[in-house]
């Protein structure tokens, strides 16, 4: 399916201000809401279109590429070559953009009426974060973590109520919620303290939650984790968050990743690199040596000639793309080693090699201070 504009998307003019961009944004995202049209697969489609629309153009960098390139700005396929061109790493989680924009914003309040303690409410999100090897995040793995969290209170699913028993209102405030105090002249209104602005009390709380609906737990968690992660790629796991007060639905679990070195390969992005010892001999006459990668051993020919520090670049044998565009490549860096010792045989080899090359046969009595000797003469 083709992408559409994204100005169209959120339904503003191309010269809108960011003011009306965001305006725009905070109408359709709550209307398509997941919350709003629990199951509805297009409305959820519809927010992460309107979610990515809205982070592209509230970005005044990233508006301005997608004005001159369009979608091809923020497509790592549309790329000139690898490390070039604009934004990859594709978009961020619709949710998040979502927070960040009604973040302190009563309209949040106001549509989802989270003010009311006496509806349900969300479970609050959970940040957790976990270390991985440099292997399960290059070849994708499944982890169980335990955490400690507020789960749904199976006695009364939820409800706060003991089995039978129902709510009634309060008699501290009638049902209002509030309660007026008066400080000599003046009167407060207060939120009612009995039951916490809900208006209603629960006749006979729940034993085991105590009305709250929820209780702590040690929660096992499955978590799959893609190849191609990196640090700080950050995982949603749905519903995984803390339950929701009163039957509300739970909040989702965020796993914020950090990858552990590797003693052989450096990462960068789906690049992998690493250094292959190669001796003097093999680094003049040419060879073919061994090198290792994360999924077995390859053989790289390296040419005669070659000097330290030449890179040699292995096709596809980098990391698979996140996003699914291909596996990156190995760069092969060559170290060339200077042999520690030599025996007799060895050494007069050498020496004889390097009189042929027309070098100073002995070089370590006449070396670079033989020379400056005579320079300071
Ligand atoms: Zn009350
Ligand atoms: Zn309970």
């Amino acid at each position: 399916m083709a992408k559409r504009d994204y100005y169209e998307v959120l339904g503003v003019d191309r010269k809108a201000s960011d003011e009306e961009i965001k305006k725009a944004y905070r109408k359709l995202a709550v209307k398509f809401h997941p919350d709003k049209n629990p199951g509805e697969k297009a409305a959820e489609e519809n927010f992460k279109e309107i979610g990515e629309a809205y982070e592209a153009l509230s970005d005044p960098q990233k508006r301005a590429a997608y004005d001159q390139y369009g979608h091809a700005a923020f497509d790592p396929r549309a790329r000139a070559g690898r490390g070039g061109g604009f934004y990859g790493g594709g978009f961020h989680d619709p949710f998040e953009i979502f927070r960040e924009v009604f973040s302190s914003s009563s309209i949040f309040e106001e549509f989802f009426g989270r003010h009311d303690p006496s509806q349900p409410q969300r479970g609050d999100d959970l940040r957790y974060d976990l270390e991985i090897t440099f292997e399960e995040a290059a070849l994708g793995c499944e982890k169980k973590v335990v955490i400690a969290k507020s789960i749904r209170c199976e006695t009364c699913a939820g409800s706060g109520l003991e089995q039978g028993s129902k709510t009634r209102v309060c008699p501290t405030c009638g049902g209002h919620g509030v309660v007026l105090t008066s400080r000599g002249f003046i009167s407060l209104r207060q939120t009612c303290p009995h039951c916490q602005g809900s208006g209603r009390i629960l006749e006979k709380p729940c034993k085991t939650c105590h009305g709250d609906g929820r209780h702590e737990h040690n929660s096992e968690i499955k978590l799959r984790i893609p190849p191609g992660v990196d640090t700080g790629s950050r995982l949603r796991s749905s519903g995984n968050g803390e339950a929701g007060f009163r039957g509300g639905p739970a909040g989702d679990l965020y796993v914020v990743l950090h990858v552990k070195s590797h003693n052989l390969f450096q990462r960068d992005g789906d690049d992998l690199l690493c250094e292959a010892p190669v001796s003097f001999a093999q680094a003049a006459l040419g060879a073919e040596i061994e090198v290792p990668t994360l999924d077995g051993k390859v053989t790289v020919r390296i040419p005669a000639g070659t000097q330290p520090g030449a890179t040699f670049r292995v096709k596809g044998k980098g990391v698979k793309n996140l996003q699914g565009y291909g596996h990156g490549d190995l760069h092969v860096r060559v170290r060339v080693q200077v042999p520690p010792h030599l025996n007799a045989e060895q050494k007069a080899k050498l020496q004889e090699f390097a009189a042929l090359s027309g070098e100073d046969a002995n070089p370590t009595d006449k070396g670079l201070f033989g020379k400056a000797k005579n320079l300071f003469r």
